[in-house]
């Protein structure tokens, strides 16, 4: 079967493709205006859109909850689950409102940066106001100041009294709200601020799966982030409901420094590409994006690789040959997730962004899977759910297995098989809606639900018939099961061997 899947791509298909084809590289779609209406994101959705990503950078809270619900009901419509990421601002530190035509800044012009508006009269001055307060004080002279995405640099002379002077380095034209980045200093800023705080609220209430907190610089601000979910659950009255995720994006230095921990205490990491090249030397990313990939993968934990993968379809409908060289290199690298930020959100092709995107993984995965000798990716197991787990992946292999079959109540136990990168599709069954949605991280994870069942037998067989009307499995086809008895109780406890009837 397996090689049926590998190949159903050529065929035309009429039903959603994420159940007609299923590559295991998952992707990670940014809405906006370009991608918000019920016939784009179905077409999102066909093309192989597992989640959703909201970027709270932008957009109202009305904005966002329209986006929602569309993603919501074209999702049930099609039957395929779509995870939402609500994605924080944290501390994104920006220029000020400039005149819409922007400012030019010429190379050695020395300019200065207040956290107070200087009005109208301060462009004219080069005077530009900053959003964050304590600059002043965080700033010395000789340190590096970058300007949208880089592409504009500055040098710190000297600090006057809560004014920052600097000298350009590279000139260029400076635009309203642009992101600045510091990466010569140690900034005392909170990667929560009030109004990320509002803004979780928001997607605690209206039901996110999964919340991504930007400019994590310690495990701590995991721990506190947690905290504060579930302070707004308990507010909310929102009882017996699976945990939000949270999602680690690693774009600072200090990040790195502690990546081990805040992988630990997150449950998901995401690979900034766009901040990280600005915070550290940007040849660095590529080799900390291996790094990554390997320890969340060890972890058990979904590693999305974020931000440029197909930048130049923001305006033209094909992609660069490099780009579509760097998606191989991360399906390869064996990422979780990969996502697309202004190519969908904004972009004037974002259909032929997922499209392409989708092509690009089952192209390199069909060849990455069909090596013969691919053993299957093995880590140490560290208890009785990880070698369960991994036992059932080998014997996938031994036994020739067509697919696998994990049960499981919150979602780990697949998590568990995922890391394992089986070369076989593995079919996780769930009764949380919630726990199918955040499976949509995990690579090679194809969720469904089915209704609680008394006995283990009623829920396997159940399994089989379900997979078998939708396609997924015919008679025959040897399926290797992970699961647990009794039927409830969480964790797998034993591997078995089934021939479809
Ligand atoms: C990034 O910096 O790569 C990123 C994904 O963050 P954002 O788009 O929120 O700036």
């Amino acid at each position: 079967m397996t090689k049926r899947i590998l190949t159903q791509k050529q065929t035309s298909h009429t039903g959603s493709r994420s159940d007609q084809f299923q590559k295991r590289t998952k992707i990670v779609c940014t809405l906006g205006p370009s991608a918000q209406t019920p016939e784009v994101l179905s077409e999102l959705i066909r093309e192989g859109m597992n989640v959703a990503r909201l970027n709270f950078s932008h957009g109202s809270h009305e904005e966002h909850a329209g986006r929602i619900r569309v993603v919501r009901s074209v999702s049930e419509k099609l039957g395929v689950p779509v995870a939402l990421m609500q994605d924080l601002q944290g501390p994104k530190i920006r220029v000020g409102i400039l005149p819409k035509t922007g400012v030019r800044l010429e190379t050695g012009d020395e300019i200065s940066f207040v956290s107070t508006d200087p009005g109208a009269s301060g462009v004219e001055k080069k005077v530009f106001q900053i959003t964050y307060a304590s600059l002043h004080t965080d700033v010395k002279p000789g340190e590096r100041i970058l300007m949208d995405d880089g592409l504009l640099s500055a040098r710190v002379v000297r600090v006057r009294g809560k004014s920052v002077v600097c000298k350009v380095v590279d000139g260029g034209m400076l635009y309203s709200s642009k992101g600045v980045n510091f990466p010569d200093s140690h900034l005392s800023v909170s990667p929560l601020t009030a109004k990320d705080r509002k803004d979780l609220f928001f997607g605690v209430q209206i039901g996110v799966d999964a919340i991504a907190l930007s400019f994590v610089k310690s495990a701590q601000e995991i721990h506190d982030m947690r905290a504060l979910i579930r302070a707004a659950e308990k507010k909310l009255k929102i009882r017996n409901s699976l945990p939000i995720l949270i999602i680690a994006k690693i774009e600072h230095r200090e990040a790195i420094e502690h990546l081990d921990e805040i992988i630990a205490a997150a449950d998901g990491v995401m690979v900034a590409r766009g901040d990280l090249g600005i915070e550290m030397p940007a040849e660095m990313v590529p080799l900390i994006q291996k790094d990554m990939i390997e320890k969340s993968k060890a972890a058990a934990k979904p590693v999305i690789v974020a931000t440029q993968m197909l930048d130049s379809m923001i305006r033209h409908p094909r992609a660069t040959r490099a780009e579509v060289s760097d998606i191989a290199n991360a399906v390869i690298d064996g990422a979780d997730a990969l996502m697309l930020s202004g190519e969908t959100a904004n972009g004037s092709f974002p259909i032929e962004a997922v499209r392409t995107m989708s092509r690009v993984i089952e192209h390199t995965e069909a060849t990455l899977l069909s090596e013969a000798n691919t053993p299957p990716w093995v880590v140490a197991p560290r208890g009785r759910d990880e070698a369960i787990a991994e036992a059932g992946v080998i014997l996938a292999r031994e036994a020739g297995a067509d697919a696998m079959l994990v049960t499981t109540l919150t979602g780990n136990a697949a998590r568990l098989v995922s890391r394992c990168r089986p070369l076989v599709p593995v079919f996780a069954e769930t009764d949380s809606a919630r726990a199918m949605r955040q499976m949509q991280f995990s690579w090679g994870l194809i969720p469904f639900s089915l209704r609680r069942c008394k006995t283990i037998e009623d829920l396997l067989t159940l399994s089989e018939k379900t997979l078998k009307t939708r396609k997924s499995l015919k008679k025959g086809d040897r399926l290797v099961v992970v699961s647990g008895e009794p039927v409830g109780v969480s964790g797998n406890n034993f591997v078995e061997i089934r021939d479809v009837r």
